[in-house]
């Protein structure tokens, strides 16, 4: 079976973000990485360079930073009091170091990240670029399966496995 839409494609990956670079992320034999093919679950690009694809094909590819997780936005830069991040009054200093994700929210109530980029007195700057933002992608790795998705996948957009269906 062919990798396309409404099938399950099951694959070990390795990414990239410079052609010799070091592994940013990987799916491997032992925990490979299975999504429901046509459902927006991976992105476009990538979904666009595996169509077609059987079990056994290797893959060997590159995306640019625009079909990858977008540009860098200098705008997306953002300079928070730290009173932003407190529980109760108290300002959560152990989450404010360089380099940490930390969870924020709209004026909507909905969830995003960002991370720490610099700290300076009581002001926080949050970087709220996708960390792969402006970064060309670079991925290889082999299709391990394909098959035909179940009408519950379907239904849901996203892959069943490992009998993991107690999630709703
Ligand atoms: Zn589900």
């Amino acid at each position: 079976m062919k990798a396309g839409n409404n099938t399950v494609v099951k694959i070990t990956y390795q990414l990239r973000t410079e052609p010799n670079g070091d592994i940013m992320d990987a799916a491997d034999e032992t925990h490979p990485f299975s999504f429901l093919f046509g459902h927006s679950n991976v992105l476009d690009g990538f979904e666009k360079n595996l169509e077609g694809l059987i079990a056994g094909n290797q893959f060997n590819f590159e995306l640019s930073a625009e079909n990858g997780y977008g540009e860098y936005d200098e705008e997306a830069v953002v300079h928070l009091d730290k009173s932003v991040f407190s529980v109760d009054g108290v300002v959560q200093d152990d989450m404010l170091f360089i380099g940490n994700i930390v969870p924020l929210q709209d004026q909507h109530g909905n969830p995003f990240q960002g991370r720490v980029v610099d700290i300076a007195g009581d002001k926080v700057t949050i970087d709220l670029n996708h960390p792969f933002a402006g970064k060309p992608l670079f991925f290889n790795g082999v299709v391990l399966e394909v098959r035909e998705a179940n009408p519950v996948e379907l239904e849901h957009g996203h892959v069943h496995e490992h009998g993991d269906h107690s999630h709703h």
